[in-house]
């Protein structure tokens, strides 16, 4: 187990080795999607990003619990107790049961997952699913001293837990900050201060989604549920806490107060943000209207979009990004994805093809690996890595022109770092593996079968004109000692 790696940990702002609690298991929550709506690209880049930091994890050797939940029940549509609740507000336009709706937008996401070649998590916890834990955790709170009831409501009380704790512990944030943004509390409010949040909320008789509690009807609120999911897989305290970084100032926020009033103690070690996806430098958002559904990427159908893009050219471009910097949305980054990640696939490619010689070992394959892993262990940078991995590209294609010499143990070893890194680390595939390529590869062989004819009869107008007409359309084709080969470019 490689133990050189350190984390930006948002709760010290800065970088921090990385020590599990309990060596070598750990346990990695993520908040996961509020499924009342399609995921967008911008949402997923946060999964993709905490899908690499699972992997890497596992490849260091780790036993990793990996805990994503699914938000479906409790969300309103403002973080501080406003508005409609999310899923009752969509089931009630589209005519569904809540439930329905929760249903098509999990299987959804789950798809969208998929096409982007994530890990499943270990556990995949819903709010619904843990309604007695929440109950539960917020009886305790009660008792603790950290919350009151009025009306079938529970209320964290924030002006209580601060004069203990720090409550703006995670963001740093002054507290007189956060109450100059928080609206005044007028004679209909029920909470006794402004920065109170619900942990428990009365439902209406009305509405779609409640459930019997101490307090009577109602539903949780949607700190808590992270609490007691995470509390319940995870732990009194666990290693990495994720979630895009629009959730620290909030939600995170709440959830750590939530811990400190039902145990005494902070849920995680580390605290990890994403950075946000964004379009002309504003973060993609529903609410924001500049949101775009992966589908819609990859078919090229939105009005942004130049063409289609594959799920894995989008998955190089998000990792040409450190999950710390914004990433902005562009065609042409887009499109110099789709090259790098081209130019990578054919790379992998031609490692088959490779005819090993010699004995000696003169690649110094170690320095490359070493410096792979210098850059993941530095907060999983991805950007670095793929720098690095492009040099091995050059190395590759240098020996496959014959231009440097590869021992055959040497190949076994570029191998196996390149598929180490590339597929299980950085979850990359080829597009090219699949069925509708193993047709270009028959089709090919056809094709090059029809050349070699033409050439054994002289034909060389008809051999050129195959070969450049495959050059066209991006497929190199090379005549060797070995015979024809051919890759794309
Ligand atoms: P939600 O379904 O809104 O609860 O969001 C699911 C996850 O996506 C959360 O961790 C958000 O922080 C994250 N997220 C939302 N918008 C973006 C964006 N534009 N870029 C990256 N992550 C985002
Ligand atoms: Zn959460």
């Amino acid at each position: 187990m490689n133990s050189d790696l350190v984390i930006y940990n948002t709760l010290s702002r800065k970088k921090e080795k990385f020590e599990p609690l309990n060596p070598p298991l750990v346990g990695l929550y993520v908040c996961g999607p509020t499924v009342y709506s399609d995921v967008h690209l911008g949402n997923c880049r946060t999964f993709v990003s905490f899908d690499i930091i699972y992997r890497y994890l596992l490849h260091l050797g780790y036993k990793v619990r990996y805990v994503r939940n699914i938000t479906d029940a409790g969300h309103l549509e403002g973080d501080r107790d406003e508005g409609d609740d999310k899923f009752s507000k969509k089931a009630k336009l589209e005519q569904l049961e809540p439930m329905e709706i929760v249903q098509k937008y999990t299987v959804g996401f789950h798809d969208m997952l998929r096409m982007f070649n994530t890990l499943p998590p270990s556990i995949e916890p819903t709010a619904t699913g843990h309604i007695i834990e929440q109950i539960e955790i917020v009886k305790q709170i009660i008792k603790n001293g950290y919350a009151y009831e009025v009306n079938g409501t529970v209320y964290f009380d924030v002006e209580k837990y601060t004069k203990e704790y720090n409550y703006t512990i995670l963001t740093n944030r002054k507290l007189e900050e956060l109450l100059a943004n928080t609206r005044e509390l007028g004679g209909q409010d029920e909470k006794r201060g402004r920065l109170d949040f619900a942990l428990w909320i009365k439902a209406k008789p009305e509405h779609l989604m409640q459930w019997p509690s101490p307090w009577g009807n109602g539903f949780p609120g949607w700190h808590i549920e992270c609490s007691a999911m995470s509390h319940k897989y995870l732990g009194d305290e666990f290693d990495i806490h994720g979630g895009g970084m629009d959730l620290a100032a909030t939600h995170h926020t709440n959830e750590i107060a939530q811990s400190q009033a039902y145990i005494g103690k902070q849920p995680a070690r580390f605290w990890m943000h994403t950075n946000m996806l964004t379009v002309n430098g504003t973060r993609m958002s529903k609410s924001a209207g500049n949101g775009f559904l992966p589908m819609e990427l990859f078919t090229g159908d939105h009005p942004l979009l130049n063409k289609g893009y594959s799920p894995m050219t989008v998955r190089f471009f998000m990792l040409q990004a450190h999950y710390r910097s914004t990433l902005d949305f562009s065609n042409d980054a887009l499109e110099a994805a789709e090259k790098g990640y081209r130019r990578l696939m054919n790379a992998i490619g031609l490692l088959e093809k490779i005819e090993p010689r010699g004995k000696k070992s003169t690649l110094k394959l170690q320095e490359y690996k070493d410096r792979f892993y210098a850059a993941m262990n530095d907060d999983f940078n991805t950007p670095i890595l793929l720098a690095e991995i492009f040099e091995l590209v050059r190395l590759i294609n240098s020996i496959y022109d014959g231009k440097t010499a590869i021992s055959p143990e040497e190949l076994t070893e570029l191998s196996e770092m390149i598929h180490g890194f590339v597929f299980d680390v950085l979850g990359l595939k080829d597009e090219g593996s699949d069925s509708q390529n193993n047709d270009t590869d028959g089709l090919m062989d056809i094709i090059i079968d029809i050349r070699n004819k033409a050439k054994e009869d002289r034909d060389f107008e008809t051999s050129d004109k195959i070969r450049e007409s495959l050059q066209e359309i991006g497929i190199q084709v090379k005549d060797g000692k070995e015979g024809t080969v051919w890759n794309k470019i």
